[in-house]
């Protein structure tokens, strides 16, 4: 066992990484597996998880094994480990067969202070037999939520990984994530076998970030707005899909912006062309789907866009995390729609998921579309549902800015749900819409819908209006879209005491959608 003092453990943070203080927690995490604990450390993008291992890597005796699921990233740590002189490589599928046994060879004659392994190659069982061969370090699991079957980055050879416990008993072993979730962090504690380890879980408020969250309304001109107040800074934008990334960012080319895309589809070559050029050339926007991001370093992203709603609260946290990693102000802004909410439903009732799965997936759906409706501060909403307490609003998000106005909905509300009824729970917004405004289109002709009681009954708000009614009344429990696919309304128990007007319903206007209604409507 080593016997690493905090003022050695300094000395080697100045000589090999130049800096003068351990951020946060990473003194004691560090001394935990130093002196031969696990350690499971969750904390927010950009506070220094890195370190954790990097440094008890060089304290500690023997070669420290790094797991990442991404080749990419291994290799801009390795790059950097080197340039500190340390002794760093890595296995991945990526290499040449020469490359690999070079590397091995290293790693046998014990020149290695660190291996950065892909998790598939752990699989195999010629290389742990190698790793029982050599003195180790410790065991660094990056990003462990990619254990969990919940997550959408779940990676079935992380799976694998539960058995270093029981091979490598004496090897500490230290698993990190930046998924805040209470669910996911017991998946990783379980599956690992890290129930022994210390438990290191640091605050998830991103004190530099702004929040800011608007309804889609004439979405380019929305995001042409909020770039021109950006001053040519780098950003990146997400889109829900391929094509949509294609679309936006020719369009962004033609408005003059310099504009990069990034997705799966992608060839390899010109991903990594652009994910370069973003990262090292200045004012670049990078639209982008979620397949961009993870791991990628870049400290001065001043602002993330979401030009659709994530499907889940984790999600829009870990995209909105990778700006302002520098710790300078930054923006995370994001429109959302019904159209959102419908598309990721859709996904949903497409997927072959399990039901309780799916079921999980329907939860974080709602709870991120009651974020985008909050009629309070951002940040309390996000803070609290990684169960932390914020009690002060924070005066960084356009809810404390600029607080949305309320107005006495009931009545419009009312008039909704009773229209879903009417129509018997089979038809989606946009028709409902239609009954309620009067209009007199095919569809309606054919439903026969201008008989209705509830026909032409809404024409004190206009179809915008209307639509931002049914996304609060989804928002907030009112109303269900059925998992058809198609977007069908349906009641819900909670709705009752609304129809029966035992309840008053207070809606936030959209500032820009409900133009302050004429006569009865309070604001
Ligand atoms: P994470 O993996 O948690 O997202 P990183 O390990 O990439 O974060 O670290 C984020 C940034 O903080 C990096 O640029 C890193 O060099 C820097 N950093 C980490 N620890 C310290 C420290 N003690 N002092 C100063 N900078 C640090
Ligand atoms: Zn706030």
């Amino acid at each position: 066992m080593s016997h690493t003092t905090q003022a050695e453990l300094k000395i080697l943070l100045k000589k090999v990484f130049g800096y003068d203080e351990f951020r946060g927690q990473q003194a004691e995490i560090i001394t935990t597996l130093v002196n031969n604990q696990d350690a499971v450390v969750i904390m927010p993008t950009g506070a220094g998880k890195s370190l954790c291992y990097q440094l008890p890597a060089i304290a500690r005796a023997g070669t420290a094994i790094v797991v990442s699921p991404l080749i990419a990233l291994m290799q801009d740590q390795v790059a950097g480990l080197v340039e500190n002189g340390i002794n760093a490589a890595a296995l991945h599928g990526h290499l040449t067969k020469e490359q690999r046994q070079a590397t091995e060879q290293a790693l046998l004659a014990g020149q290695l202070d660190i291996l950065y392994v892909a998790p598939e190659r752990l699989k195999s069982e010629r290389l742990r037999r190698v790793f029982q061969q050599i003195p180790l370090a410790l065991f660094a699991i990056d990003e462990a939520h990619c254990v969990s079957q919940w997550g959408h980055d779940f990676r079935p050879d992380y799976l694998t990984l539960g058995c270093l416990a029981q091979e490598f008993p004496h090897v500490p072993r230290i698993a990190l994530t930046a998924t805040a979730d209470k669910r996911t962090q017991q998946e990783i504690i379980e599956r690992l076998h890290l129930q022994q380890a210390q438990l290191y879980c640091s605050g998830f408020d991103r004190k530099n970030l702004f929040y800011h969250i608007e309804p889609k309304q004439q979405p380019r001109q929305q995001l042409l707005d909020f770039l021109s107040q950006q001053s040519g800074e780098a950003g990146i934008i997400y889109c829900a899909s391929r094509r949509k990334v294609e679309q936006t960012t020719e369009w962004l080319q033609q408005q003059g912006y310099a504009a990069l895309a990034y997705h799966a589809g992608l060839d390899a070559k010109i991903r990594e062309t652009n994910q370069r050029q973003f990262i090292y050339e200045d004012g670049q926007l990078m639209v982008a789907t979620v397949a961009f991001g993870m791991g990628v370093d870049k400290p001065d992203v001043r602002f993330v866009v979401h030009l659709d709603m994530p499907r889940s609260i984790e999600s829009y946290y870990q995209e909105t995390g990778r700006a302002g990693r520098d710790g300078l102000p930054a923006t995370a802004w994001m429109l959302y729609g019904l159209q959102d909410v419908l598309f990721n439903r859709q996904l949903l009732a497409q997927s072959t998921a399990e039901p309780r799965v799916k079921a999980v997936e329907q939860h974080r759906l709602d709870t991120m579309l009651a974020l985008c409706e909050s009629t309070c501060c951002r940040r309390q909403v996000l803070l609290r549902y990684f169960s932390e307490n914020y009690t002060k609003p924070c005066g960084q998000c356009d809810w404390c800015v600029n607080p949305a106005s309320t107005w006495n909905a009931t009545e419009s509300a009312q008039k909704a749900l009773s229209c879903v009824y009417r129509t018997h729970q089979r038809y989606g917004v946009s028709h409902v819409i239609n009954v309620l405004l009067g209009r007199n289109n095919k569809q309606i002709q054919q439903c026969g819908h201008q008989q209705l009681s509830t026909w032409g009954i809404g024409q004190e708000l206009n179809e915008a209006q209307w639509r931002s009614v049914f996304r609060q009344l989804i928002a907030q429990g009112y109303l269900a879209i059925s998992m058809d696919g198609y977007g069908t309304l349906q009641l819900t128990e909670r709705c009752r005491s609304l129809l029966r007007g035992e309840i008053a319903l207070y809606l936030r206007s959209d500032q820009r959608a409900v133009k302050r209604p004429k006569g009865r409507f309070e604001l």
